[in-house]
């Protein structure tokens, strides 16, 4: 297992906090708070996390400041918490350096999908669904997760991002089944609307990209009425 992703949430209100807390450690990240701009400014000096929550409604510095301040010294991915469309403007408009915003009141887990997808785009894995680094892939394959790619036979599969998952899983535990609805948790958990089909369609697609490199070899074992797994 990599590293988990840290996060610092700055926001006064400690409902509001406690709930972005929560998901975000449910969802594998190492979270820390701070409640005011300042105190969060000292600590982002100190050291960087992976990525910052900033409500723009704070009690001492105001969280368009704290964006300002911040990127004089660090580039670290920013998303603001908004209460009103005014701000929205702003953080849009303006070239304060945010990467995404959520308006108040946000479902959690929105935010946390959010966080991933910066996450990814930086770089950064969230420690759910992220590719055993450690292990060696299994015979025939290679595996780059820092550029999320995956090669077959001495070539370089061109898949889609949730082909890549799907199969970087399967992967890091040769033997082992997994049911459909574990690969829908753990490939598709950012998803708005899939269905059980999903994950068959995808292993159809790998597959397919996986005989296209060896005609002979189909690494994917189908367990009728259990799942799917990587041959060992
Ligand atoms: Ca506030």
């Amino acid at each position: 297992m990599t590293k988990s992703p840290s996060i610092l949430v700055i926001e006064d209100e400690s409902a509001i906090a406690d709930t972005i807390l929560y998901a975000l450690a449910t969802d594998g990240m190492a979270v820390e708070h701070c409640a005011l701009g300042g105190a969060a400014l000292e600590r982002l000096r100190a050291q960087a996390p992976d990525l910052v929550i900033l409500d723009v409604g704070l009690p001492d510095i105001n969280g368009f400041e704290v964006c300002r301040t911040l990127r004089t010294f660090s580039d670290v991915p920013v998303i603001f918490l908004t209460a009103r469309n005014e701000e929205i403007d702003r953080i849009v408009g303006l070239e304060i350096g945010a990467d995404d915003y959520v308006v108040k009141p946000f479902s959690p887990r929105e935010l946390a999908a959010r966080v991933r997808v910066i996450l990814r785009r930086t770089g950064m894995r969230a420690a759910q669904a992220t590719p055993a680094q450690e292990a060696a892939p299994p015979d025939g394959f290679t595996l780059d997760a820092d550029g999320a790619r995956l090669g077959w036979r001495g070539q370089w599969l061109d898949l889609t991002r949730y082909e890549y998952r799907l199969l970087a899983l399967l992967l890091q535990h040769p033997g082992r089944i997994y049911s459909r609805a574990q690969l829908m948790d753990l490939v598709w958990h950012d998803a708005v609307d899939t269905i059980d089909r999903t994950v068959d369609t995808h292993i159809k697609t790998v597959r397919a990209k996986l005989r296209a490199l060896d005609a002979e070899c189909d690494p994917i074992r189908t367990h009728r009425g259990m799942g799917y797994s990587l041959a060992r």
